[in-house]
């Protein structure tokens, strides 16, 4: 095939085809179509998301041979130069290269002429923060005494790094990251045009990659072209981007959930002799887990990004589960996690959390305990968010006798107190004036386990 990158083939040209943006396109085209044009405009957003092309769309809007125009014709020979980025009027300047004085400068007398061809001289700043205070100044006398028919767009990931003196004379726009469902839907559908089928596995695992950024994820499709040509699968996607798949994690979760800790130890064999690193195995695990707890405990709307099939994979790993067993299971793999930070052996601290995580349903009966109910999972999700610099970090103490024998209590912190103070007897004592104490016990806890999960992507 003719080779163009994704990213550059399925450049949006107008501002309809810009996708998720729509705050942004809807009042720019308002503002071209009542005339009201601002001298200077910020574009401010994470990458990838598409401020630069929506920055060469309004550059074609106003100098389109039928501009101003919020619907550039595309024919003309404006339009076709500014998307060949050849026009003589329409600057692209880099800010992280030029960002001296003597370019700003520079641009400031070159400002002063009037356009070439005509229309609109517009200059494209990218990357804008980077300039240096003495070109803020420079670029700061131009926007005081703006030149007839000459238009700023700047671009920046980080606008706080700009100078209020210049922010206050721009009309700012904020672009937002693209939902993964609106990027699925746009992948699949341009993908179809090519001839290219990627499956809903693949597909969600683009995205969630792409961490909302449009143009990650169209090179993440560059490359898995070249890597598995017009037929692209889950496992594909997984193998390139070096993700444990769900499969192998769901087997290792469901080996230790059902006591089965020689099995997990053998899967866990296997992955690192294929190449996977024990800190990967576990951030992914403690990832997998948490999504497990989550969807024990009926609080899926927590979970977000994954496909069906990997919704199916959560609930046939946790059937029969009980959330509280799920719960204490995550509570040591994660500190595991916690322990190779403060330089234990790697794999010694995933294989001793797996063949406690395994004795413990055993050890403690601890599927009778009563279950996390939604409103405390979604609770103890929300607390994460507020609180996630909570120093209440709780290490797996080290004392882990070898314990041949499944009938040797093991000392471990158990999440439910009650079970762990009174043996079996104090969760029949427990009458339901002890349940919002319990609840509120069961935040706590929760909260400091997630305070020990690192981020998992
Ligand atoms: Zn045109």
């Amino acid at each position: 095939m003719s080779y163009l990158v994704f990213a550059r083939k399925w450049r949006p040209q107008t501002f309809s085809e810009v996708i998720a943006q729509e705050h942004v396109t809807k009042t720019l085209r308002n503002a071209i179509e009542k005339e009201r044009l601002g001298h200077a405009y910020l574009f401010t957003g994470p990458r990838g998301v598409g401020k630069t092309t929506t920055a060469r769309i309004l550059a074609k809007a106003l100098n389109c041979i039928n501009g101003p125009t919020p619907d550039p014709c595309m024919q003309c020979e404006a339009c076709r130069r500014i998307a060949a980025g050849s026009h003589l009027d329409v600057l692209e300047i880099d800010g992280a290269s030029n960002r001296g004085i003597d370019e700003i400068r520079d641009l400031r007398e070159k400002a002063r002429y009037a356009a070439a061809e005509g229309g609109y001289k517009i200059y494209i700043i990218d990357e804008v923060h980077m300039l240096t205070r003495e070109a803020f100044n420079a670029l700061l006398k131009i926007l005081e005494e703006p030149p007839d028919k000459v238009i700023f767009i700047f671009a920046t990931t980080e606008p706080r790094k700009v100078p209020a003196t210049i922010l206050s004379r721009c009309q700012r726009f904020d672009f937002r990251r693209i939902p993964s469902s609106v990027m699925a839907e746009y992948i699949r559908e341009e993908a179809g045009k090519e001839k290219i089928s990627i499956d809903s596995d693949a597909l969600s695992l683009v995205c969630r990659a792409s961490g909302g950024s449009m143009r990650d994820a169209l090179s993440i499709m560059d490359q898995l072209v070249s890597f598995s040509g017009r037929e692209i699968k889950g496992e594909a996607v997984s193998r390139l981007l070096g993700l444990v798949e769900a499969d192998l994690l769901a087997e290792i979760s469901s080996a230790v959930l059902h006591s089965r800790g020689s099995v997990a130890l053998d899967l866990i064999q296997d992955a690192l002799v294929r190449g996977y690193s024990t800190e990967e195995l576990i951030a992914a695990l403690v990832g997998f887990l948490r999504n497990l707890l989550l969807s024990a405990a009926g609080a899926e709307k927590g979970i977000t990004d994954l496909s069906d099939s990997e919704i199916a994979l959560l609930h046939q790993t946790v059937a029969g589960v009980s959330d509280v067993h799920v719960l204490n299971v995550l509570r040591l793999v994660a500190g595991a996690s916690g322990q190779i930070r403060s330089g234990a052996s790697p794999r010694i601290s995933l294989e001793a959390a797996l063949i406690t995580a395994s004795k413990l349903g055993i050890a403690f009966g601890i599927e009778s305990l009563p279950p996390v109910t939604e409103k405390v999972a979604v609770a103890a999700v929300d607390s994460l968010k507020e609180n996630s610099n909570s120093s209440s970090v709780t290490e797996v103490p080290d004392k882990r006798k070898s314990t041949d024998d499944d009938e040797t209590p093991v000392e471990m912190p158990v999440v439910a107190e009650p079970s762990v103070n009174g043996k079996n007897d104090a969760v029949d004592d427990a009458p339901g004036d002890n349940e919002k104490e319990r609840e509120n016990s069961y935040v706590r806890k929760i909260s400091g386990l997630f305070d020990m999960i690192p981020e998992n992507r």
